[in-house]
């Protein structure tokens, strides 16, 4: 007999080739995977931005190709595409806002007439601070001028603010990126919603406070602003910071050597900024161990609604906890010397990040993608922080869900630089790591694993192979699978069929091109947005079902 389906069935196809009647497209690398449709590339846009480009494709080319999709959503459903920016700028769910500022602006600018005004309605729930609207003033320059729409919107921004709050972020964020309050003033310029506005537009514009101001409220913190300006005694600008609650860009540079100064700053803080600011509140001595600096800031970093009310993201505390941890900058030559207590909140403050998830009670495989290609690009920007290393952290927060999880990286048995190893299961490494581990350690260990070519229907050959019991299949990856002589959606039917068990698939994508190696018609696959805070609570929910 002939044997036709050696070459052609739907059962077994070379990753080189579309599995016969789908629609796959060729990836980047040569195999064949699905192709998103628009609103799944949205949001993997909105959430992983494309900075830094992958391994396949330049940072260039990625952002012309995700700026197209923003596009086409826009011409599909304007609106739409304005929800869906919204829930995920608004929920902090992105590790950065600026893919939603872009997208926003492309709204605001290219968008019919309904599209527009909800864009510009959308302005204050997107951009929710100074440096927000400046980015998008930016971006909504490079799509076209300033017309009737964006000065009534960027005025209404200003002057929708109560005056005490304006005052605050036109104190804070003065400028940013060739952009100042001054210049958006003058661009908009609003008619006052009130004579503290007035006043207030008045000293952002010409940089002096009106008449009426030492008297006004509204003005309290620019009054002080100014008194501090002409003070030269240290620990009674360390008071009036205190008292008036100014923040830390308000304050001479050369103050910001002083303890008492960062101690009466930290006392009204913001989360994000004290996380950033955690390494010089520890050069400068106010963080030591056991300091009550320390043990207030420890405190905080394990309060879940804190870290919640604040958006913070768990990308950034990794990012932080990489940093601290080090004990040097990443630019320039500052060194602290890091203190525990710190280290370990920041670790529980990853996971805390993410709030409560339900855990599904399943068997779960949770396998990382350690290939060549995962090694390229930042997340978010963050140096070292490569998918690679940081899709381990995203599988440990499922890990510390679930308790009955196991661990593997694969790349592939053979091709590229793929070899043997991990006690000679080809492609595959088991491994070891756990929650109970620090966050840097796991980054470590991953980031020291051998890297290969990609086979992403290797976990589930290997569980079938080993007969390892698993409901779901968590991978980890950049879809841009090639080396295998079965695709990844044909393996996962393979081990439904010799388990007997309704294994499900949840793909975890961790670049923004366009490719799933999810079937959309099979309900047992899903496709899902890596580093979204939102993503380990769906997959619980997916695999309970
Ligand atoms: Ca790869």
């Amino acid at each position: 007999m002939f044997k036709f389906t050696k070459f052609f069935s739907t059962k077994t196809t070379p990753q080189s080739e579309p599995i016969p009647g789908t629609h796959q497209v060729p990836n980047s690398a040569g195999g064949h995977a699905w192709q998103l449709d628009d609103w799944a590339r949205l949001d993997r846009f909105l959430v992983l931005g494309c900075e830094g480009g992958t391994y396949y494709v330049g940072e260039r080319e990625l952002t012309i190709e995700n700026a197209k999709i923003v596009q086409r959503c826009i011409a599909a459903d304007g609106v739409r595409t304005i929800d869906r920016i919204v829930a995920i700028s608004d929920a902090g769910r992105a590790p950065k806002n600026d893919p939603a500022i872009f997208s926003l602006a492309m709204a605001a600018k290219l968008g019919d007439e309904p599209t527009r005004r909800a864009a510009y309605a959308a302005l204050p729930k997107v951009c929710r601070i100074g440096t927000h609207l400046m980015h998008f003033a930016d971006f909504a320059q490079g799509f076209g001028g300033w017309g009737r729409g964006m000065r009534k919107a960027v005025g209404a921004w200003f002057n929708g603010k109560p005056a005490a709050d304006l005052a605050f972020q036109l104190a804070k964020y003065q400028a940013r990126d060739g952009w100042s309050n001054r210049d958006l003033l003058r661009l908009a310029h609003p008619r006052a919603a009130s004579p503290s506005h007035d006043r207030l537009f008045a000293w952002a514009v010409k940089g002096e406070l009106p008449d009426g101001a030492a008297e006004d409220p509204a003005c309290a913190l620019i009054v002080a602003m100014t008194e501090l300006n002409k003070m030269d005694d240290v620990l009674k600008g360390a008071q009036l910071i205190r008292e008036r609650r100014i923040p830390r860009e308000c304050v001479p540079t050369q103050w910001l050597t002083f303890p008492d100064v960062w101690d009466a700053l930290l006392d009204s803080m913001p989360m994000t900024a004290m996380i950033r600011n955690l390494a010089t509140m520890t050069r400068v001595g106010l963080v030591t161990s056991q300091s009550a600096a320390a043990n207030k800031i420890a405190a905080q970093l394990r309060d879940p609604q804190r870290l919640a009310k604040a958006r913070v993201h768990p990308i950034g505390v990794l990012s932080a906890l990489m940093t601290y941890k080090s004990g040097r900058g990443a630019r320039g030559s500052a060194t602290w010397e890091p203190v525990a207590s710190i280290v370990d909140a920041l670790d529980a403050a990853f996971y805390a990040s993410f709030g409560v998830i339900e855990p599904a009670g399943k068997r779960m495989l949770l396998a990382l993608d350690v290939s060549g290609s995962m090694e390229s690009g930042t997340v978010a920007g963050v140096p070292n922080l490569t998918p690679r290393v940081a899709s381990a952290a995203m599988a440990l927060v499922t890990a510390a869900t679930e308790r009955d999880h196991t661990f593997i990286a694969f790349s592939a048995a053979s091709g590229g630089h793929g070899g043997t190893w991990g006690g000679g299961v080809p492609g595959i490494t088991t491994l070891s790591i756990s929650p109970r581990q620090r966050l840097d350690d796991v980054v470590k260990t991953v980031g020291a694993l051998p890297m290969g070519g990609t086979d992403c229907a290797l976990p589930m050959i290997w569980a079938q192979k080993h007969r390892v019991d698993v409901d779901t299949f968590c991978v980890y990856t950049d879809n841009e699978t090639w080396a295998g002589s079965v695709h990844p959606a044909q393996a996962l039917r393979a081990y439904r069929d010799a388990r007997g068990i309704p294994a499900k698939l949840v793909v975890v994508g961790m670049t923004s091109n366009g490719f799933s190696i999810a079937d959309p018609n099979d309900a047992g696959m899903i496709d899902v947005v890596g580093f979204d805070t939102s993503t380990p609570p769906v997959i619980a929910d997916f695999a309970r079902a």
